[in-house]
């Protein structure tokens, strides 16, 4: 059990009792076993009198901020309103004391069978725990074998890894008959695994290398969509979803080959989105501005350990890159995936969602100030 988090007195108070399908002995429990959802729920420990629970999600609670006095557990509803306070993590519930992390947490994909790519490190494995956090059956997919099953363990349950490389067509192929053979249909999919390619001046790209990047951003949305698509055509529903970037929209925020990639799979998203929308099933992509993972790390020949251990840095590094002043997280991302998967967005369709606290949204305001000040000076200077 991680008890990561808790205060140190309350931690070896709990006793563990797993949780079977939301049946737990603990009658005190009763009521907020029955508001959760078995797939997201590892485990429950009651304590010493019947107003203490910690509820441990499936994977590793991260960043939990937030300590306030919370009355007893009273009825379904009040513990289901207790779930939607937690999210990534972990609800430690007493009469006094009650643990919530950052974000908050809700149902909105109970029930629906998620894929997605490049689960295995920055945002694809946010966006993993995200959906399985609210409810959605996942089969994560990655080039990265044991990353990606210690994810899934990690996450337990409904959830399942696929070895896949996104370039190939017979492994995205595989990937979507797993998921259907395994869970039946395919609600969402999230084409997100990619890497930077190629860097420097445009003579010095290797053509190969070019060719290449283009299988792993490029050809990858292509054979997301189009595997998926007869069968969602079929449900009459579905949302698709590809992480494409603001190197897509703009210049200068990306290289050569990854930003002609990205701008290629925003335009792939608006034409499929004409044809798919006419099936009920919807086709977006999401542009994310500078976020921390290891993606930087590994464009500078970083091995993923090392690349991961780049990821406080880079959050230092691209805290001053937008107007908003921290730099964005796989958290950031996975928060727009699951709006753009749910019924909230049901009426968003071939949209380029951007989020990158406004770096494309022009020069940023102390840039214009430190320049207009430049230029007092040298006015004063021919007064
Ligand atoms: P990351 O390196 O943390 O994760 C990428 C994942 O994709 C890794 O697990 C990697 O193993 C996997 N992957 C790479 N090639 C693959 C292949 N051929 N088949 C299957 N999996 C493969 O990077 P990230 O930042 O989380 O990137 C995820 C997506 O977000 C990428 O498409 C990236 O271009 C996009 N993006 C990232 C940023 C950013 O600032 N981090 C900004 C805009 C867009």
């Amino acid at each position: 059990m991680n008890t990561r988090g808790l205060p140190g007195m309350l931690a070896p108070r709990y006793q563990e009792l797993q949780l079977r399908n939301t049946v737990c002995a603990a009658t005190a429990l009763t009521c907020a076993t029955q508001a959760l959802s078995a797939s997201s729920v590892a485990s429950i420990q009651p304590a010493s009198g019947p107003h203490f629970a910690l509820v441990s999600f499936a994977h590793v609670p991260r960043d939990v901020t937030c300590y306030r006095p919370m009355p007893p557990i009273e009825d379904a509803g009040h513990a289901r309103q207790l779930y939607s306070l937690a999210f990534d993590g972990l609800v430690v519930y007493s009469s006094f004391a009650a643990i919530t992390p950052r974000c908050s947490m809700t149902q909105r994909l109970q029930g629906r069978v998620a894929i997605v790519t490049g689960a295995a490190s920055g945002i694809g494995e946010s966006i993993a725990r995200r959906f399985v956090a609210d409810g959605a059956q996942l089969v994560a997919a990655d080039i990265q074998d044991t990353r990606g099953q210690a994810l899934v363990s990690s996450l337990g349950g409904e959830a399942s890894f696929r070895h896949c490389d996104v370039s190939s067509e017979s492994d995205i192929s595989d990937l979507v008959a797993h998921a259907v053979k395994r869970f039946g249909r395919v609600d969402v999919m999230i084409n997100n695994a990619g890497s930077v390619g190629p860097t420097g001046p445009i003579e010095s790209v290797d053509t190969a290398a070019f060719d290449a990047t283009l299988g792993v951003l490029l050809r990858s949305v292509f054979l997301g969509i189009k595997h998926v698509a007869p069968i969602m055509k079929r449900q009459g529903s579905g949302s698709i979803v590809s992480t494409a970037s603001v190197a897509g929209l703009r210049t200068g925020l990306g290289p050569h080959t990854y930003s002609a990639a990205k701008a290629a799979v925003i335009h792939l998203t608006r034409s499929v989105a004409m044809e798919l929308g006419e099936s009920g099933v919807r086709v977006n992509c999401i542009c994310p501005g500078a976020i921390a993972t290891p993606i930087f790390g590994k464009a500078f020949g970083l091995d993923p350990e090392a690349a991961d251990r780049a990821v406080p840095l880079m959050k230092q590094v691209l805290a001053t890159a937008q107007p908003l002043r921290r730099a964005g997280l796989p958290e950031d991302i996975a928060n727009a995936a699951a709006w753009l998967a749910s019924d909230e967005s049901s009426f968003v369709n071939g949209h380029a969602l951007v989020v990158d606290g406004g770096v494309t949204g022009g020069r940023m305001w102390s840039e214009v100030l430190q320049r207009r000040e430049m230029l007092q000076v040298a006015m004063n200077n021919l007064a």
